[in-house]
């Protein structure tokens, strides 16, 4: 498959992507958060945008936009498309997208923010979720309830092991902190800071991480698990009260 995924770092800890078709000639922008890098990018690969999609209305997220527009599409959220910059495309859940020349699937992940899109596209093995899933964490629930985050984490969740998980924030060694205070003897997760740590050591990203790893690691990911029920002292509880329970201690961390 000839598509190739960059990873950009942008701000302080944000990330935005690349997915570019060299056979087509399209490049998909994930997130804008700043214009210079991704610019940059863009002019190292001798690469032009086709595409932009916006995962959710914060400001870093789409603050990076204008400069970057030209002539390619800007896909968001059409129940955010009032909050958004103008919108050349406005998808919901269930609508087939094409990008970079695949078919891509959107999903609505709203907790985060209310209409908080991810983008999947199985011929790249890669889901965009910005601040839905994030590596060995989930984004702060500044709109939804827990409730919503839940059902929205259990649709990714359904995603194939080996689905890249393009999320939109180094967060990773301080949600990994947490992670060891839910769970501390799962041993994936045991493995796993380490190797996060070593990456960090030597500057690199963290993200993108593969579902099949959030899925033994991210408690987030874990609710309806008997492992980590366990662990938090709620065996049989519903998953979305234990998902509750879970996201209210990583506020207070
Ligand atoms: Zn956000
Ligand atoms: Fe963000």
């Amino acid at each position: 498959m000839p598509l190739e995924l960059v990873t950009i770092p942008c701000l302080e800890d944000n990330y935005a992507f690349l997915l570019h078709n060299d056979v087509t000639a399209e490049t998909l922008l994930v997130d804008a958060p700043e214009a210079a890098p991704i610019q940059a990018t863009l002019d190292a690969q001798g690469w032009t945008l086709t595409d932009i999609l916006l995962t959710h209305h914060h400001w870093d997220h789409v603050d990076g936009l204008e400069p970057l527009r030209g002539d390619a599409r800007v896909i968001g959220a059409a129940a955010d498309a009032h909050r958004l910059p103008p919108l050349d495309l406005a998808v919901s859940e269930g609508d087939a997208l094409t990008l970079c020349g695949q078919d891509a699937q959107v999903f609505d992940v709203s907790g985060h923010t209310l209409g908080h899109i991810a983008v999947y596209i199985e011929a790249a093995r890669v889901v965009f979720t910005a601040d839905s899933l994030m590596a060995l964490g989930c984004g702060r629930l500044f709109e939804g309830t827990p409730a919503q985050m839940w059902t929205s984490l259990q649709k990714l969740r359904e995603l194939p092991d080996d689905t890249r998980v393009c999320s939109g924030h180094e967060y990773t060694q301080t949600n990994a902190a947490f992670a060891q205070t839910i769970e501390p003897d799962n041993p994936d997760l045991i493995s796993r800071i380490e190797d996060v740590a070593t990456m960090r050591a030597a500057g690199q990203p963290t993200v993108p991480s593969t579902l099949g790893l959030e899925k033994k690691t991210n408690p987030f990911l874990r609710a309806d698990i008997a492992a980590l029920q366990r662990a938090v002292g709620l065996v049989g509880a519903d998953a979305a009260d234990v998902f509750a329970h879970v996201r209210k201690k990583r506020d207070v961390f």
